[in-house]
C-alpha cells in the first residue's frame, strides 16, 4: 500500500530510474523484504508556494520542496538545485542518491535534497536574494544543523548559502553557521569547499587512471557542463597535466583537439556567464560532445545524457560521473557489456562535495577552523578508502563499479534501519 502512495507522489523518469537501481543492488545482495521499503522510500518531504516581488512590482509565486530521504544515521544533507525542469520526483531521485554517497564514504548523514522551479538567469540579483531567503523561510522548521543541512547544486551557489544562513540565524535569533555548508569562508565556509566536487573527480580520475595505466599527460578529457563541477575539474586536470579537448554548457561547446586554454575559459565565463562565444576553438554540441573520442569523458551537467542511444556510441576509455545520474539504466546496462570503458559512479565520484560540506559543518559546530592542506590531506584520505572499499566489492562479487558502489551504501543505510529497529 505505501509503496503506491509513495510512488505516486515521485513518480518520473528520473525516480523511477533511482527506484530500479536501488531494486537491482537490494536484490543483490538480498536485502530483507522487511527493511527493503523503509530503506528505498524517501521519509518526508515539504512543498512550498515561493511569492517573490520583482522588480516591475509584480508578484510570481515559484514552487519549492525539499526531500529528506533518510535521517537514521545523522541530520540529513544534500542541495538545494534552482532550474526550470525541478520537479519533487528528480529532488527525491537526488536525495536518494545522497543517502547512498553519504553511506559509501561513511559520512554520519543521510541524504536529502532541495530544489525549486525557476531559471535563475531570468531574476535579477535581488529577486534572486528575496527567492532564496523566502525558501529558506519556510525550511526554517524542517532543516537544521540536526536536522537537514542544504548546499549548493545546479543553479545555486555560495552567496546564495550565505542568505539562506543569514535568514536561518535571524530566525532563530544568534548565528548558526552549520545550518547550511558551501557558504562564503567569511561566514564560516570550509577552505577548499567551492572546488571540492571538481577536486574530487579529478582526485579519482588520476588514480582510476593510474590502474589503467595511462599517464595523466597523455589523457585528453571532455566536459559536459561548466558550472562549478564541471570548470574546477578542468582546472584540477589541467592542473595535473592532462588536455581539456571539450567543455560546454547549455548554450553548445567548445572543442579544440590541441587543448582548451582552461583558465581563460573560467575567466570568460565569470564575466559572460556563459561559454556561448568562447573563441578557443571550434563550436560543437552537447550531443557530439558525449561521443568525441578522448581518454576521460566527464558529465558534469544534468541527468540522463547518456542513454541507450548513445552508451555504445561512447568513445572514451573512462567515464567519471561528476553529475548525478548522467546515466541511464537502458544505458547502464550497455556500458557494463563493454570491456573498453571503466565507470566511476556518481555516488563515488561527485562525492568530494559532500565530503568537504561535512567538514565544512564539523568546522561550524566546533567553531575550530581547518587550513586548506588539512582539508585537501582528509578528503583525499576519505576519496582513497571509497574508491579501495568499492572496487575491493567489485572484485570479490564480480558486480559492475556502479552495483559495487550502490550495495555498500544501501547495505550500511539498512543495517543502521535495523539496528534502530521500527517505532513505535
Ligand atoms: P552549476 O549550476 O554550477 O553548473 C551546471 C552547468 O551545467 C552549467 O554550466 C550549465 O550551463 C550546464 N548545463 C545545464 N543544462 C545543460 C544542458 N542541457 N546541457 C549541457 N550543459 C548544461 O551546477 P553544479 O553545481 O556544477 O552541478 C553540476 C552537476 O554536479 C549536477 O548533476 C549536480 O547535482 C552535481 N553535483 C554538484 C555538487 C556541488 O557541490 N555543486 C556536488 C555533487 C554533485
Amino acid at each position: 500500500m505505501s509503496k503506491v502512495i509513495v510512488s505516486s507522489l515521485y513518480d518520473s523518469d528520473v525516480f523511477r530510474m533511482a527506484c530500479r537501481q536501488f531494486d537491482k543492488a537490494a536484490d543483490a545482495i538480498n536485502l530483507p523484504d522487511a527493511i527493503r521499503d523503509r530503506t528505498k522510500y524517501p521519509r518526508r518531504c515539504l512543498a512550498v508556494a515561493l511569492p517573490v516581488r520583482r522588480a516591475d512590482g509584480s508578484v510570481t509565486v515559484f514552487e519549492g520542496y525539499r526531500v529528506q530521504h533518510n535521517l537514521s544515521t545523522g541530520p540529513s544533507k544534500g542541495g538545494i538545485r534552482f532550474h526550470q525542469d525541478v520537479t519533487i520526483g528528480e529532488v527525491a531521485a537526488l536525495a536518494m542518491w545522497m543517502s547512498w554517497k553519504c553511506s559509501l564514504v561513511g559520512l554520519p548523514y543521510g541524504g536529502a535534497k532541495g530544489g525549486v522551479i525557476v531559471d535563475p538567469s531570468r531574476l535579477s540579483e535581488s529577486e534572486l536574494e528575496h527567492l532564496s531567503r523566502r525558501y529558506m523561510q519556510e525550511m526554517v522548521n524542517f532543516v537544521g544543523p540536526h536536522t537537514d543541512v542544504p548546499a549548493p547544486d545546479v543553479g545555486t551557489n555560495e552567496k546564495i548559502m550565505g542568505w539562506m544562513m543569514d535568514t536561518y540565524s535571524n530566525h532563530v535569533g544568534h548565528v548558526v553557521p552549520g545550518v547550511v555548508t558551501g557558504k562564503p569562508i567569511a561566514l564560516g565556509g570550509s577552505q577548499g569547499r567551492r572546488e571540492a566536487t571538481g577536486a574530487g573527480v579529478a582526485y579519482l580520475v588520476r588514480k582510476y587512471l593510474e590502474d589503467l595505466r595511462i599517464p595523466i599527460g597523455d589523457a585528453t578529457v571532455a566536459i559536459q557542463g561548466f558550472g562549478n563541477v564541471g570548470s574546477e575539474t578542468a582546472v584540477a586536470l589541467a592542473n595535473y597535466g592532462a588536455k581539456i579537448i571539450a567543455i560546454s554548457d547549455y548554450t553548445g561547446g567548445i572543442f579544440n583537439p590541441r587543448g582548451l586554454d582552461i583558465r581563460k575559459a573560467v575567466t570568460y565565463v565569470r564575466t559572460q556567464k556563459v561559454l556561448h562565444n568562447f573563441d578557443g576553438g571550434e563550436p560543437i554540441s552537447n550531443e557530439t560532445l558525449l561521443e568525441l573520442e578522448c581518454t576521460v569523458l566527464v558529465p558534469a551537467a544534468l541527468e540522463r545524457v547518456i542513454t541507450k542511444k548513445n552508451a555504445s556510441r561512447l568513445r572514451c576509455r573512462l567515464l567519471a560521473e561528476a553529475a548525478n545520474g548522467p546515466t541511464t539504466n537502458e544505458a547502464d546496462k550497455i556500458l557494463e557489456q563493454r570491456d573498453d570503458l571503466e565507470l566511476i559512479p556518481d555516488v563515488l565520484c561527485n562525492s568530494g562535495g559532500v565530503i568537504v560540506s561535512y567538514f565544512e559543518w564539523l568546522q561550524n559546530l566546533s567553531n575550530y577552523y581547518w587550513s586548506i592542506e588539512e582539508v585537501m590531506t582528509k578528503l583525499q584520505a576519505t576519496l582513497d578508502k571509497a574508491k579501495d572499499s568499492v572496487d575491493y566489492q567489485k572484485r570479490k562479487f564480480k558486480f559492475s563499479r556502479r552495483l559495487a558502489a550502490l550495495t555498500l551504501g544501501i547495505q550500511r543505510v539498512a543495517d543502521a534501519k535495523e539496528s534502530r529497529g521500527l517505532f513505535p
